[in-house]
């Protein structure tokens, strides 16, 4: 997970990897958003950047800095695959009280590869078919956390623990986390992910420093911009027709933008693929802006993890050919032919 693929929060990305490069990171830290606002997933990009061996940084976009995503470490958290990387989350009791988080460790890292860290405990849950109201953190989860943090890590580097939905910890879990909290150990770091509206108890949360995720409606909304939305969806329309003559009049449109605006639209393009793509994965609606009610509700559904990566490569590549003065109708052709082609794959 980079910080490119959370859709909006860029003022709070950007004063988090200024802190990282500063090197006074916090040990202990609390990330709140609403449901599906993506605090699961800033917790995911966060220990990305933090442990990737290149750091990217940039000069004028809208992220100050980004992890690399090719490293070995963001190879490893990309993929929850890296040994110092750990979660504790609610779990359904089961009828033994031995059970723990780590009984369902699988289930939980293929949930968040799924749903790309936006599902909610109640999706979660779905896929237990156990009990989201008695799910909860407990002592047998924050205890072997406490084992783990004891031993040396595996990697030398960062040791990463991310609770989510810390407010289902009950007061026993808490207890035992509390030394933990109060005394950090070296190169460790735990980040607490959870929803607005719970309340933890009080001795933790005096314990952790609180990040707060900007509230709603940004997470499945693109960017407001009428005109480039009327005129990508009218391009849509033509991909899944491929008339022609409508298609190149189509294209004649976008073409007579200025190079800066052309560029524009199509970052914008890529922008609204992505969005489709994150809020169908999360299953909430996403509001292309068009217009058109029926075609906004079902566009976004061609957009999966079949096509995601030929949509945004395509768009990719024809950026980079606007920006390098390629002739710009045979640069929005060849794009178009590839995104018809990408959606039939869904
Ligand atoms: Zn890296």
């Amino acid at each position: 997970m980079q910080f490119k693929d959370i859709v909006g929060q860029r003022d709070i990305i950007n004063r988090l990897t200024a802190v990282i490069d500063s090197g006074r990171v916090s040990h202990a830290q609390r990330i709140i958003g609403d449901e599906r606002d993506g605090s699961l997933q800033l917790a995911w990009a966060y220990l990305q950047y933090l442990c990737c061996e290149h750091k990217q940084h940039f000069e004028n976009g809208e992220l100050r800095a980004d992890s690399c995503g090719e490293c070995p470490s963001c190879k490893k958290i990309s993929q929850l695959v890296h040994p110092d990387l750990h979660f504790i989350f609610p779990n359904p009791p089961n009828g033994s009280s031995n059970v723990s988080a780590e009984d369902y460790m699988k289930e939980f890292l293929d949930f968040m590869l799924n749903t790309h860290a936006l599902g909610t405990l109640n999706d979660f849950n779905d896929t237990l078919s156990g009990d989201v109201k008695t799910s909860m953190i407990r002592e047998t989860d924050a205890a072997h956390l406490v084992k783990v943090l004891s031993m040396k890590p595996y990697e030398g580097g960062w040791r990463m623990v991310v609770i989510w939905n810390a407010d289902r910890m009950n007061a026993a879990a808490a207890n035992e986390l509390l030394k933990t909290l109060e005394e950090p150990l070296p190169m460790t770091i735990i980040l607490l992910v959870d929803n607005y509206d719970k309340k933890l108890l009080p001795t933790i949360e005096s314990r952790v420093q609180t990040i707060k995720l900007k509230a709603g409606s940004e997470k499945s909304k693109v960017e407001d911009n009428p005109e480039f939305a009327g005129m990508l969806v009218g391009w849509l329309r033509m991909l899944f027709k491929l008339k022609m003559k409508e298609l190149s009049a189509q294209v004649d449109k976008m073409a007579a933008l200025n190079r800066e605006q052309l560029k524009l639209f199509l970052q914008y393009g890529l922008g609204t693929m992505r969005a489709c793509f994150l809020a169908t994965a999360a299953g909430v609606e996403c509001h292309l802006g068009s217009g058109d009610e029926k075609f906004d509700s079902q566009f976004p559904k061609m957009i999966t993890t079949n096509n995601i990566e030929l949509i945004e490569s395509a768009f990719d590549d024809a950026i980079f050919a606007i920006e390098r003065n390629a002739y710009a109708k045979i640069a929005l052709m060849e794009l178009s032919f590839r995104i018809s082609k990408a959606l039939k794959k869904r």
